[in-house]
This record gives structure tokens, C-alpha cells and sequence, in this order.
């Protein structure tokens, strides 16, 4: 028996987005910021924090089952070793794309004097606290990334969700070390991480139920957030930085376009359309939540069940995915560095854009998978071409629409990864059909 199309879950969510974008829009115009922010928000911060909730968790169990069922430590490093090159190229062709369409098109010319010194102004005391942020990050020795990674403390690390990396690092040591002792003093460990992550499934399951409503009210939030009780404030911003957001959404478009399905055409049986449509619930929880960390226990649902990506490859690859392979924030980073030089009138030039690649290519490596991160990294990047940091005021106004937007390739780009090493691995499987 066919499904009617309405009770498909990606429809369902597809529509609360629709939904909470039209309410947020006439709340704005009505001036009901009051009430949303009382009454719509909660709701939607509820949805996020359940799925926040089970991600160290996931991480945590499917990391180490995933590890422990390989069997063996050369099938590890032939997996790992592909995931990471693929992650590392996909990146840099997002960075080439984004640096490429930015100084084509030059959107930084197209921002008159006026608006920017009022951008600048605005935005002045929110790029100040990240830039505390970032001086923080840089004021570290070259070595600092590698040292941050290895926690000194599992359960501080597993107690906070910004500390992904140290999950990944501890769970890839437990699981291969797992490899290395006896099978039956293993044993038990890997059953009980085996049932948490059983158990963390079925809770996305749940979750999954109240994702339309969930999404719903994080658009009509966020769209309060940003135009509150003054619509007029947006066109303004829009005028400005119009042309700005265009190039990201651009570029991100491309990379996917481009990028991703030229791998899969070539790496995987998969047709196109079969893919982009079993990704879509990953891809509009990524946009409504703009945290890939938060998406992924979808994310792995999604690979396992509509994409038929082996338990075994995807819960290597898509929790490594979510902490370290992040295309959109790259691009992005990439893009907003090479606006501001261009808008405050300074050249940049072959060294500047490869130091670009270089320092982006790390950034989005370390970049938490949380709103907004992207934007703290984007100091560091504009320290190493000397470009004042304070010039992010310039793009705040817009970031939280480009996060979103930066998310769903993000999420998008470990969905690819993970088809095409399930694919190369013999282990995409067909998926299971529609409930
Ligand atoms: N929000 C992005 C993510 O979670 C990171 C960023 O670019 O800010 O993937």
C-alpha cells in the first residue's frame, strides 16, 4: 500500500518549516515578538536540546561498536584512511568554489559607505565578544588543536557538547584498543555500547515524531530573532547584504550541485534523485537547527535506513563527519573573509587566498558543530591575512540565515561521504521501505 504523500516525514517537516517561516514573517508585521518568544520559542529549544541530548551519547556508542565490529585494525585504517582523504578533498574543492565565485562577482563593491559604517557600528559589540572568543583560540601555540583533542578528562569531555572531538578521539581509542584485547573480555563492553546506541536510535525515532512542530517553531523563533518587531530592518539588510549572502548561497549551491553529485554519480549506484530525497528530513533539521552536532542522530538514521549505508560505515563515518568534515562552514568562512577585505578596500592577494585555504581547510576542521561557530573561527582566518577582525560586524546581520544554509551541506557532504565509502566498501545495502 502507497503512503499518501502528506504523511511522509519529510513532507510533514518540510510544511512546519513553510509554516513557521509565514508565521515568523507575520509576526514580525504584527508585532507578536513578544509572544512568540514566550510561547513558540520554548518549544522549539525543547526540540533541540532532545536531540542534542542523545548526540554525545551516539557518538560515543557508535563510534566504539563501530570501531570494535571491523574485526580488524588494517579494515579500520583502510576506512579511516579513505573517509579522511575524501573529507579533506571535498573541503578543499568547497574552499575553491566559494573563493572562486567571490572574487568573480566582488560583492564587496556593492556595499555603499554609509550602510557599512552602520553595519559596523551595530554589530560592533557582538563581534567584540567573539573576537574575545577567537583571541582566546589564537593566543595558543601551533600544536594547541592536537593538545585540545586529547581530553585529560573523559568525563568532562562527554559532559560537554562543545568537546566533540575529545568524544571522537576517546571512543576511536576504546574501540580499537577493544580490537586489541580478548575477544570474551571485550565482549561485554560491546554489548552495552551495543544497546546504547539501540536505545539512542529508538529515541530519534521519537524525536522524529514531533520534528514538523519542532521545526516550526525554531523558524518562527529565529525569524523573530532577527527582524523582531520591525520587518523594515531586514529589507535594509538585505540591500546591503544581498549580494554577500547570494555568493554563499551560491557557492554552497554549486559545491552541491557539483561536488557531490559528481561523486555519486561516479562512486555509487545511487541515483540522484533517490539520494536527495532520503536526505531531505537530515537536510531540513540541519536548516532548522543550524547545528550538525544536533542533526546527526537523524543524519544517521536517515544513511542507515534511506540511504542503506551499513551500520558498520555510518557510524564511523557520519559521527567523524559531524565534528570534523564541514564544506559549508569552509566555503563560507572562505567567502565572508575574502567580503570584508574587499569591503573595507584591501587587496588580497595569491599568498593571502592560499593562506585562506590553508587556515580555512583547519578552521572548519575545528569548528564545533553548534551555531554560529563558523563566525569564531572566521577571526582567526582574518588574522592571518591581516584583516581587522572587527570587519565581522560587517556580516553578522545575515549569519544566522547562512548557518543555516552552511549546515545542510555540511550535513549534505557526510551523507555523500558516507554513501560513497559504503559504496567502495561493498556495503550499501538497499534501504528499507517506507514505513
Ligand atoms: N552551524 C554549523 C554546523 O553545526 C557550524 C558553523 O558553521 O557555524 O555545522
Amino acid at each position: 500500500m502507497t503512503i499518501p504523500w502528506y504523511r511522509k516525514l519529510h513532507w510533514q517537516i518540510l510544511i512546519g518549516l513553510i509554516l513557521g517561516l509565514i508565521y515568523g514573517i507575520a509576526a514580525a508585521v504584527y508585532g507578536w515578538s513578544e509572544f512568540t518568544s514566550d510561547w513558540i520559542a520554548p518549544w522549539g529549544k525543547i526540540f533541540i536540546n532532545l536531540l542534542t541530548l542523545i548526540a554525545v551519547p551516539l557518538v560515543l556508542a557508535s563510534l566504539i561498536t563501530g570501531v570494535a565490529s571491523l574485526a580488524d585494525t588494517r579494515r579500520l585504517s583502510r576506512i579511516g584512511g579513505r573517509t579522511i582523504f575524501i573529507y579533506l578533498c571535498t573541503t578543499l574543492v568547497a574552499l575553491i568554489i566559494g573563493l572562486l565565485l567571490v572574487n568573480i562577482v566582488n560583492p564587496g563593491s556593492a556595499v555603499p559607505a554609509d550602510m557599512r559604517e552602520r553595519l559596523m557600528q551595530t554589530y560592533q559589540d557582538d563581534a567584540a565578544s567573539r573576537q574575545d572568543a577567537a583571541d582566546a583560540a589564537r593566543q595558543r601555540g601551533p600544536l594547541q588543536p592536537l593538545v585540545d583533542m586529547v581530553p585529560s578528562n573523559v568525563f568532562a569531555s562527554v559532559s560537554n557538547n562543545r568537546a566533540m572531538l575529545q568524544v571522537v578521539f576517546f571512543a576511536l581509542f576504546a574501540g580499537v584498543t577493544l580490537l586489541m584485547i580478548p575477544r570474551e573480555k571485550g565482549q561485554p563492553l560491546i554489548s552495552f555500547f551495543d544497546s546504547l546506541s539501540e536505545l539512542v536510535i529508538k529515541m530519534v525515532e521519537t524525536i522524529m515524531r514531533i520534528a514538523p512542530f519542532g521545526v516550526f517553531c525554531l523558524l518562527a523563533s529565529t525569524i523573530t530573532d532577527i527582524a523582531g518587531d520591525d520587518p523594515s530592518q531586514i529589507v535594509e539588510l538585505l540591500r546591503a547584504l544581498g549580494l554577500y549572502g547570494g555568493v554563499v548561497i551560491a557557492a554552497l549551491t554549486a559545491h552541491v550541485v557539483i561536488t557531490y553529485a559528481t561523486l555519486l554519480v561516479f562512486f555509487t549506484p545511487k541515483r540522484l534523485g533517490e539520494f536527495f530525497s532520503a536526505v531531505t528530513p537530515a537536510q531540513l533539521v540541519a536548516f532548522s537547527t543550524s547545528s550538525s552536532g544536533a542533526t546527526l542522530p537523524v543524519t544517521m538514521d536517515v544513511a542507515e535506513k534511506k540511504l542503506g549505508v551499513s551500520e558498520e560505515v555510518s557510524s564511523f563515518v557520519l559521527p567523524l563527519g559531524a565534528t570534523i568534515n564541514m564544506d559549508g562552514t569552509g566555503l563560507y568562512q572562505a567567502v565572508a573573509a575574502v567580503f570584508i577585505a574587499q569591503t573595507i578596500g584591501l587587496d588580497l592577494d595569491l599568498t593571502a587566498q592560499v593562506t585562506i585555504v590553508l587556515t580555512a581547510l583547519l578552521a572548519s576542521i575545528g569548528t564545533a558543530a553548534v551555531p554560529s561557530a563558523g563566525i569564531v573561527m572566521l577571526v582567526i582566518i582574518l588574522e592571518s591575512i591581516s584583516v581587522p577582525a572587527a570587519g565581522i560586524a560587517l556580516i553578522l546581520g545575515i549569519d544566522r540565515i547562512l548557518d543555516m544554509c552552511r549546515t545542510v551541506v555540511n550535513v549534505t557532504g557526510d551523507l555523500t561521504v558516507a554513501t560513497v565509502v559504503a559504496s567502495a566498501e561493498g556495503q550499501l545495502r538497499k534501504p528499507e521501505p517506507e514505513e
